[in-house]
């Protein structure tokens, strides 16, 4: 395969030789733990995509299915005392299998065209689909359907896809939140939100309520409409075209010199969309606009912190204090490197007690659709992280993505870890929101 053919031989070589083989970061790898082996581990997989760049190694089927078992949750990147770039390694080794047709099959082809190329890339598209599926839920007729066994014929990964479906809310983001909304008094900040493409049809209610805790806090929140998707779940499954394409439509219909900051409520967008500057940089017309946009991205937890949030000064529900417990999204800490500012805003509730969760920065087993492409890792993993979630005897486990929040939410109704009742799972910025909404009586947001 010619060098300009091959993703990882046109990589900047140092990136590949940044490894030093200490091998420290292997206790904090999901896979290797799984199986421990060497080729399931950072290091192992490395070195196959250091071999493929010295042209030693042919991209096989064999690397395919090991990039397909990495679940791109950086752990490593935070163990390496060396500096490691795996997430560039990473995204590049998948788009390298994905190009040199190594992983190709008929049925994922269908699949990732249809999820990659077309819902993603119309949000009208991604809305109706997300209108079905509600209506679908709101029915009855999947209760129906379920309760007749007819799901029971399907073969095993379908059935795994439909009891997978996305809970979907009413109301998407554009009925529930205006395109500009104000604070109450003078505007000290001007921010963007981005209401995402799952977040937007699954999670509106959190985007709502993101809005209220800037408005709380002085900031106007423009949310754009005819947002698309950041291309993040293109930029992890290989797709590096594509992401680039979306990170171009986004820059085109937002522009970052407009506001203070740009703000991401889900860590696994907000962590891709920081690396705009990185996806375009050689990219004459966009490069400059998307170092601007990076340097402005925020997750919300991150600029809560940064202009000084207020505290509330009354609990979310009533008098009644309550333990919470924090999982923290891969992406969150380990992409982003934020870990004290979510717990910041959540020590900040009055009524809550903070109870820090083992393993805490351990993936859950979302991964975008690892869910889907690996269920038996991805299972070990969120009965994992449920049953040290059931162990902190928390009532809300607040977490910062919606991946994570729907698996978990998954994990704790099938009565993983014993069965007994279940927690609250909920986005640090709905908790916050709601102890705004408590102070006045009546509650609703305060802005626009
Ligand atoms: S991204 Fe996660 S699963 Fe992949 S090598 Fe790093 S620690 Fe292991
Ligand atoms: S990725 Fe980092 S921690 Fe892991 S073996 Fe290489 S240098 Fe060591």
């Amino acid at each position: 395969m010619s060098a300009e053919r091959n993703l990882l031989r046109s990589l900047d070589y140092s990136v590949l030789q940044q490894c030093m083989h200490c091998g420290l970061c292997l206790p904090s790898c999901p896979t290797y733990l799984e199986t421990r082996r060497e080729r399931n581990s950072p290091r192992g997989r490395i070195s196959l995509m250091r071999a493929i760049a010295d042209g030693e190694l042919e991209t096989t089927k064999a690397f395919a299915k090991e990039m397909d078992y990495c679940l791109g949750c950086l752990a490593c990147t935070t163990a390496c005392p060396a500096g490691v770039d795996y997430g560039t390694l990473f995204e590049a080794g998948r788009a390298q299998s994905e190009r040199s047709g190594a992983a190709s099959g008929p049925l994922r082809g269908l699949v990732r065209s249809f999820s990659l190329r077309f819902l993603l890339f119309r949000p009208r598209a991604l809305h109706a689909a997300g209108r079905l599926l509600w209506l679908y839920e709101a029915s009855g007729f999947r209760r129906l359907l379920r309760r007749s066994g007819l799901f029971s014929l399907l073969p095993r990964r379908l059935g795994e896809l439909e009891r997978q479906a996305i809970p979907i809310r009413r109301h998407f983001s554009d009925a529930v939140i205006a395109a500009v909304e104000k604070p109450r008094g003078p505007a000290r900040h001007r921010v963007a939100l981005l209401s995402g493409c799952i977040q937007d049809v699954a999670f509106s209610d959190v985007n709502r309520a993101t809005v209220d805790v800037l408005l709380e806090n002085g900031c106007e929140v423009a949310t754009p409409r005819g947002q698309s998707c950041c291309g993040s779940l293109h930029a992890h499954n290989g797709d590096l075209e594509a992401a680039r394409q979306l990170a171009r439509r986004q820059l085109e219909s937002i522009d970052p010199g407009q506001y203070d900051a740009i703000i991401s409520n889900s860590a696994g967008c907000g962590s891709h969309l920081k690396r705009y500057g990185h996806l375009l940089a050689g990219d004459p017309e966009f490069a400059g606009r998307a170092a601007a946009w990076s340097a402005r991205m925020r997750d919300i937890s991150e600029w809560l912190v940064e202009i000084g949030f207020r505290r509330p000064l009354t609990p979310p529900a009533g008098a009644q204090p309550v333990a919470v417990t924090y999982h923290e999204a891969c992406h969150l800490c380990h992409g982003q490197k934020i870990t004290d500012q979510p717990r910041e805003v959540l020590r900040a509730i009055p009524g809550v007690e903070l109870r820090e969760c083992p393993e805490s920065t351990m993936c859950c087993g979302s991964a975008g659709v690892y869910s889907l492409t690996q269920p038996v890792t991805s299972g070990w993993l969120r009965d994992r992280k449920v049953g040290h979630i059931r162990s902190t005897g928390a009532a809300i486990v607040a977490t910062a993505n919606p991946g994570c929040q729907l698996l978990i939410q998954q994990g704790l109704a099938m009565g993983a870890g014993n069965g007994r009742g279940h927690p609250r799972v909920v986005h640090p910025a709905v908790l916050l929101a709601e102890a705004y909404r408590a102070e006045t009586a009546g509650g609703g947001h305060s802005g626009g």
